[in-house]
């Protein structure tokens, strides 16, 4: 099978993956030092840290409390460090709150499964348009046809149109078009 076609398979169902949550206050030296392990092990795993300040008013804390358990992301729509669940919470690689007492380390992860793998894999061989959003397995040309030609797009946003990893990194907004480097010319 293609990687393109076991991808797809992937896609076709939620993916299960596991959270497990931890507390702890750095001020006690056995919490400092169980953080400092965990902080280690994510890092290597590669997560990076999402973070926030508990009690803002944003829709993060609104959210219900994320607990340990398992947890199903929906495939539909997929971003590069957070999920939408089945269970109706939004779910992120690492996540954790601010607190005004810095010493409290309050948050989750996702475990590491082959799961987490084939989702990690999925994020990273599915492609967005920077324009509408759209996300596809499908490279083409590279460029997304649901857009290409639009009346709204002038040929300076073109550059959005490139499909990119929904993982991708950069700045799209720091892609110059190809036809103002041809002007210059
Ligand atoms: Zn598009």
């Amino acid at each position: 099978m293609k990687n393109k076609d076991k991808l797809e398979k992937v896609k076709q169902k939620n993916i299960e993956v596991g959270i497990v949550t931890y507390r702890f206050d750095t001020s006690k030296p056995e919490d400092c030092e169980q953080y400092s392990d965990l902080k280690k092990q994510l890092r290597e795993r590669g997560l990076e840290l999402f973070d926030f300040i508990a009690g803002c008013s944003s829709s993060l804390d609104k959210e219900k409390r994320v607990k340990t358990g398992i947890y199903h992301v929906e495939t539909d729509h997929i971003f590069s460090n957070q999920y939408n669940t089945e269970e109706g919470f939004r779910v992120f690689d690492w996540s954790e709150k601010i607190y005004p007492n810095s010493s409290i380390k309050d948050g989750y992860y996702i475990t590491n499964s082959e799961n987490f793998k084939k989702l990690k894999e999925l994020v990273h061989k599915t492609f967005a348009c920077g324009y509408c959003g759209k996300q596809s397995l499908e490279f083409g040309d590279g460029f997304c046809h649901k857009c290409v030609g639009s009346e709204y797009l002038k040929i300076e946003n073109y550059a959005l149109l490139k499909l990119r990893p929904v993982d991708y990194k950069e700045s799209r907004d720091q892609e110059k078009p190809k036809r103002s480097k041809d002007q210059t010319a």
